[in-house]
């Protein structure tokens, strides 16, 4: 099986609830899935896009985009085919907000990390946490900590984009230390919490063009005994899948041949890849 659950029905910043919450616009996607061999096709707006959000954090950014209803937009999508999932950033201090907006029926939730509070975006050159923290190293140390607090609270089923901070490449110093030296809390926490880890191939369209994780993350999520989910963050229908080929093949050489799949928060694990490969596993396992 294929999945596909970190996706957007919209770009950043513009898009219309009533332009793009469509079944026209959601049948465009599901034509994508189909076309890229994807069974499980869910979506996961960002939460800072509807007004609840706004209980969470008062950013600028975030009252700029808030705009829509998020009991609208789960009832929208529950008439659909879609799984129905969001992106919601983690805000240290406001997990009690974060637990209460999150009382709705989502197959599953997708934790984040795009800011670093008041000092700024990793993925946003508006608000750019590189102007205050321009060591690599100490930036990496900050994310990573952020990001393995992330867990704690058990409000997430999916860690996304784990090392987003990488976005930017070679625009960006590169860290003296060895990466997996700031992996290490992180892929602890990991293990501890149980959380899924993403495999998304956005990563493929920002500068760095790499999928996030990066391999050496991945091997220590696997000896960590992690688990994995697989998505490509696509704005638009026609990222649906985008750069599969390659998470597939990461995953296959990392020893990784199950997905996750959820409903209702519920998670399972299902053989990884397009239908006739995902066969050739359970006809190996003697077709369980
Ligand atoms: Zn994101
Ligand atoms: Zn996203």
């Amino acid at each position: 099986m294929l999945t596909d659950y970190h996706l957007h029905l919209r770009p950043d910043d513009t898009g219309e609830a009533e332009r793009y919450f469509t079944v026209e616009n959601v049948d465009r996607y599901l034509a994508a899935a189909e076309e890229h061999g994807i069974e499980e096709l869910g979506v996961s707006e960002h939460v800072y896009r509807f007004v609840q959000a706004l209980e969470i954090w008062q950013h600028p950014y975030w009252e700029n985009q808030a705009h829509d209803d998020l009991d609208e937009y789960c009832a929208f999508i529950r008439e659909t085919p879609l799984r129905l999932g969001i992106e919601c950033d983690f805000v240290p201090g406001s997990e009690d907000r974060i637990a209460n907006l999150l009382q709705r029926d989502f197959d599953y939730v997708v934790g984040s990390i795009h800011f670093l509070g008041e000092l700024g975006a990793l993925d946003d050159r508006r608000y750019d946490i590189w102007e205050y923290v321009s060591d690599p190293d100490e930036l990496r140390a900050r994310y990573f900590d952020w990001q393995a607090e992330l867990f704690s609270p058990g409000l997430f089923d999916i860690v996304s984009h784990p090392d987003l901070v990488k976005l930017w490449g070679s625009d960006r110093p590169a860290p003296r230390r060895d990466p997996r030296f700031h992996y290490e809390p992180l892929v602890e926490a990991i293990a501890e919490s149980g959380i899924a880890v993403e495999v998304s191939t956005a990563g493929l369209r920002k500068p760095v063009g790499e999928i996030y994780p990066s391999r050496a993350f991945a091997e220590m999520c696997v000896e960590a005994g992690a688990v994995f989910a697989l998505s490509s963050d696509a704005h638009s229908p026609d990222q649906v899948g985008f750069g599969y080929d390659q998470a597939i093949e990461l995953l296959d050489s990392l020893g990784v041949d199950r997905i996750c799949v959820f409903d209702h928060r519920q998670r399972r694990l299902e053989p990884l890849g397009r239908e006739g490969e995902a066969a050739k596993v359970k006809a190996s396992e003697g077709g369980s």
